[in-house]
């Protein structure tokens, strides 16, 4: 079964809104073995939602449509949709009844104008809306299912998920989705494809996308098939390639955050970690205590911005900071081995950086990083350079700083530690 959604409102049309509800839609329809193939976005306006109605009923058997049920003059869904599949529209006075009662729980009057919301295409199912006033929809028409449901997530969800899952549940006809995510650090989106592409184009019966986000590439591979066997056999298979291709550059293959692999990882080696950050102001100790039971392994960390608390708080050498500069090698080793020794964790971790605009010299340009992980071992150090903005050099500098976290777990698990 494959499906279209319909975002109804002209709030969508402004750089204020996004439509959401769809990414949620998609996600249930998936579980379910329904395939969305396109989305719309429309304004309020009934020749556009026509449009795109007509449309789509003429290419899928499920059309979604959001919003515009409410009972201003601007929400059209109800009445554009009726006019277009020939329905009359009748009053249901349970509706009606129900809605009063609802505004005199509230302590309210109904205002005239919520009639509309009353109103119900001829054949329509009614779907329930606990958490509001406008009533969901459910049309069939020649073997074409068409649901109207809320704008507001909050009565959208529960009213998907409990009235209309229900009904779906089996017209997927046994075809259901299958899928895995990959998440890459280290390697950048061209990387990954040249790596991997001779590998997932060998199979045609896979949706295989590399998406690049900040600090790393996530590789989704999925499956429409009724045999799930099959399917799974495959995409372990396809994994394993992958994992080989790509080395260990992957850091899951659940979807997990890079934070969430790296806390798994402190808990699993009984380690605690304390951050001294420059560049990324807490970013690297922000994502790190994300996560619930952060307390376990995370002890703190200190946002070391000027020279003077570099010193006075990690005890870095000014003379140091003086010959090497603050966002150096040398400066960035001394944080580690200092949060360290200060905090009596297993691990300090410290990022210097210049993430622009201004800083730069000719040695260190807008984007250089140093990262260093103090370890009971020794040091280990990296000098990156990413591009962008001063936003995504501090995102990828956390990034790169986590995976060092990573990788020294890695490494040491590889060594027999
Ligand atoms: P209401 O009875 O509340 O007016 P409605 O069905 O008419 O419900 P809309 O008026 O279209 O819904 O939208 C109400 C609110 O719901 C919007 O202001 C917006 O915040 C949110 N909303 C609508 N559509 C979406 C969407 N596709 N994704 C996320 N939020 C949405
Ligand atoms: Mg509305």
């Amino acid at each position: 079964m494959k499906a279209e959604i319909i975002a109804v409102g002209s709030e969508l049309l402004t750089p204020h809104r996004l439509d959401t509800n769809s990414l949620f839609l998609t996600g249930e329809l998936n579980r379910l073995g329904i395939e969305v193939q396109r989305k719309h976005v429309v304004g309020d306006n009934p020749d556009h939602l026509r449009d795109a109605f007509r449309g789509a009923l003429e290419r899928v058997n499920l059309v979604i449509a959001i919003g515009g049920l409410g009972p201003t003059a601007d929400d059209l869904t109800r009445e554009t949709v009726a006019e277009l599949l020939g329905r009359a529209l009748h009053r249901d006075e349970a509706i009606l009844l129900w809605i009063e009662e609802r505004f005199r729980r509230l302590g309210r009057a109904m205002p005239d104008i919520n009639v509309r919301q009353a109103m119900v295409p001829e054949g329509a199912t009614v779907l329930d809306n606990k958490r509001g006033t406008a009533p969901g929809l459910w049309l069939e028409n020649d073997s074409r299912i068409v649901v109207l449901l809320p704008g507001p997530p909050a009565e959208l969800e529960p009213m998907f998920t409990n009235t209309v899952v229900p009904k779906l549940e089996g017209l997927g006809g046994g075809v259901k989705l299958h899928s895995r995510q990959l998440r890459v650090a280290g390697l950048g989106e061209s990387d990954v494809e040249q790596r991997v592409s001779s590998i997932y184009r060998s199979y045609s019966n896979t949706q295989t996308t590399i998406l690049a986000g900040p600090g790393e590439v996530e590789l989704h591979l999925r499956i429409w098939t009724d045999d799930a066997t099959a399917a799974g056999r495959q995409l372990d298979e396809m994994v394993e390639r992958f994992k080989l291709a790509l080395d260990d550059h992957i850091f899951t293959t659940q979807g997990e955050a890079l934070e969430e692999v790296v806390a798994r990882e402190l808990i699993a080696h009984g380690a605690t970690i304390c951050v001294a950050e420059s560049a990324t102001g807490g970013l690297v100790a922000q994502r790190l205590t994300r996560i619930a039971g952060s307390s376990t392994y995370f002890l703190g960390g200190v946002v070391c911005y000027s020279n003077t608390l570099k010193s006075a708080w990690v005890d870095v050498p000014a003379e140091l900071i003086e010959t090497r500069g603050a966002v150096s090698a040398e400066v960035t080793r001394a944080l580690a081995e200092g949060i360290r020794r200060r905090s009596g964790a297993t691990l300090g971790l410290a990022v210097t950086g210049i993430a622009g605009p201004g800083g730069a010299t000719a040695e260190k340009p807008v984007g250089t990083v140093y990262l260093a992980l103090a370890n009971p071992k020794g040091v280990t150090e990296r000098a990156l350079r990413f591009p962008g903005d001063r936003e995504r050099v501090r995102w990828q500098a956390a990034q790169a700083a986590l995976d060092l976290v990573r990788r020294y777990f890695l490494y040491a698990r590889r060594h027999g530690a």
